[in-house]
């Protein structure tokens, strides 16, 4: 049943709170545009009990990580301890203002010191912003960050950035949003950056390379040092898209691969609920010599000798004694990204998720994360029904099937995604990355059982059965979502944004 709006709902003259009486002189409000008497706003008018019920109702609707296996290549949908929750709702944290003054904040200073350190120590960098807002954001600082670095070298001319063909849409976007110009590279036949493409397009007009990895496709980057030596001998540097941290955390460092700047999507490798939208957090980390350029401010150590130090060899760090934090912006800093502390609840929940799992957790993430990926894919493989790309090399966290099933040919990928919906599952990542024909992206993250893994396998190939069996089952799905197909290409024409 589709459940009705709030305005549909209302019943003239019901209401939910009950107002103590005025105990004040009752008085007009004034008389500016913006301000209408109260009754001429079309309020929806319900009880309390409506308003639970109406939004209960919608929750219940949704598909989400609590509910069920959510397989959305690239995105990390992993599950979000309540233990991050309860952390992030302590009262000392939630009651903080971010204009208190740094003497009395001093304890949430320190955590968000050490994160920055231990997101130094994770991927092999000297320094670390918590700053930006998503991963998105993080590009565009990091990229940023690498121009001024060019320019404060009096380097002007260096304005290309070459963006692999399997990278995200953000890659492209940041760089055109930092004003400069995309050069897109081809993937080679193994899924890996071609490195004549590279070599070809390298001069002394490269600001530098974003490179994914493991990249978009699941695939480890197999001539990794070899390309990050090859940007750097050409005067450029390397941006890392750290989204895919999931697949190597703990077992590789991307400061040791020749990456220059990095960020991470703490709301996927580092769990946030984030199916919603947000908020997430991008923190960049950097090598030493763009430390100078990060935004600020950070928080640094200020010993009581009046040295600032930004990393965490300088100090030790489990002697309280002797230094405060304060917050600090570099020499050559590109500015503000975002406003006060960045996403402090973003960040807490890291850094619970961080300490929860420690050093060898944090490896066993990586680890798991890999096996399950390599299972489902395997699993898949022995059946046969579902073409995989690059089936032939192992799978990072994640592998890219594809929705060509041989005695089906109306049969796409979007109607195995929305036919997968009856079966309680959410929906892999389709038609991603581009360059897969009909890519059905899948992440099963580690903190699925090999239960659901199994159950997930045994949905996808009944499906390739239905497919060729009864093609409308699939072609008509969902059947028991509160929401059926919607015509896009409608949708898209005539667009109705509003209930007027
Ligand atoms: C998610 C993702 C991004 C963008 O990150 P947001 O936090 O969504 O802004 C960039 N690159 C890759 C590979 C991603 O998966």
């Amino acid at each position: 049943m589709i459940e009705p709006t709030v305005y549909e709902l209302s019943s003239p003259g019901r209401h939910g709170p009950l107002l103590p009486a005025l105990d004040v002189p009752a008085a007009p409000l004034p008389d500016a545009a913006f301000l209408r008497p109260a009754d001429a706003l079309p309020l929806p008018e319900l009880s309390e009990l409506d308003v639970v019920r109406h939004f209960v109702r919608l929750s219940q609707k949704n598909m989400s990580i609590d509910t069920t296996f959510y397989p959305l290549g690239s995105c990390t949908m992993k599950y979000n301890p309540k233990v991050n929750e309860k952390a992030a709702s302590l009262p000392g944290f939630t009651n903080l203002h971010p204009l208190q003054d740094a003497e009395m904040t001093q304890g949430s200073m320190q955590l968000l010191f050490e994160l920055q350190v231990y997101l130094a120590e994770i991927s092999g960098f000297a320094a670390t912003t918590l700053q930006p807002a998503a991963g998105a954001h993080g590009e565009l600082t990091g990229v940023l960050m690498m121009r001024k670095y060019h320019l404060d070298r009096g380097d002007a001319k260096r304005v290309k950035i070459l963006v692999p063909d399997s990278a995200h849409g953000t890659n492209p976007a940041t760089t055109s949003m930092a004003g400069l110009q995309v050069v897109e590279l081809p993937s080679d036949a193994r899924g890996n950056v071609d490195l004549e493409a590279l070599k070809a397009n390298l001069d002394d007009t490269v600001a530098g390379l974003m490179l994914t990895n493991p990249n978009t496709l699941g695939l480890f980057e197999e001539h990794v040092l070899e390309v990050t030596r090859l940007v750097h001998e050409a005067g450029g540097l390397v941006y890392g898209d750290g989204a895919n941290l999931n697949a190597i955390i703990g077992v590789a460092k991307p400061g040791q691969l020749g990456i220059d700047v990095m960020h991470f999507n703490l709301h996927k490798t580092f769990s946030t609920p984030h199916g919603g939208g947000g908020p997430g957090a991008g923190p960049v980390a950097v090598v030493e010599k763009l430390a100078p350029f990060l935004p600020g401010p950070l928080v640094a150590v200020e010993q009581v000798d009046g040295e600032t130090h930004i990393h965490s060899d300088d100090y030790d760090h489990d002697e309280h004694e002797g230094y405060r934090l304060v917050w600090y912006t570099p020499s050559k800093s590109i500015g503000r990204v975002r406003s006060y502390w960045g996403s402090f609840g973003v960040l807490l929940r890291a850094y619970t998720y961080i300490r929860m799992h420690g050093p060898e957790g944090l490896r066993r993430i990586a680890e798991n994360a890999v096996l399950n990926a390599n299972y489902l894919k395997a699993r898949l493989l022995a059946e046969g029904s579902y073409p995989v790309a690059y089936a032939d090399r192992t799978c990072m966290h994640e592998f890219v099937a594809q929705g060509i099933l041989e005695g089906a040919p109306g049969v796409h990928t979007m109607d195995i995604a929305k036919r997968l919906m009856d079966y309680n599952f959410h929906p892999p990542t389709v038609y991603f990355p581009l360059i897969v024909k009909e890519a059905l992206m899948i992440e099963p993250t580690e903190t699925e059982s090999k239960d659901t893994l199994d159950a997930f396998a045994d949905a996808l190939i009944q499906i390739a059965q239905e497919a060729r069996e009864q093609p409308e089952l699939l072609k008509d799905a969902p059947h028991t979502a509160p929401m059926k197909r919607l015509d896009e290409v409608r949708a898209a024409r005539e667009l109705i944004l509003c209930r007027c």
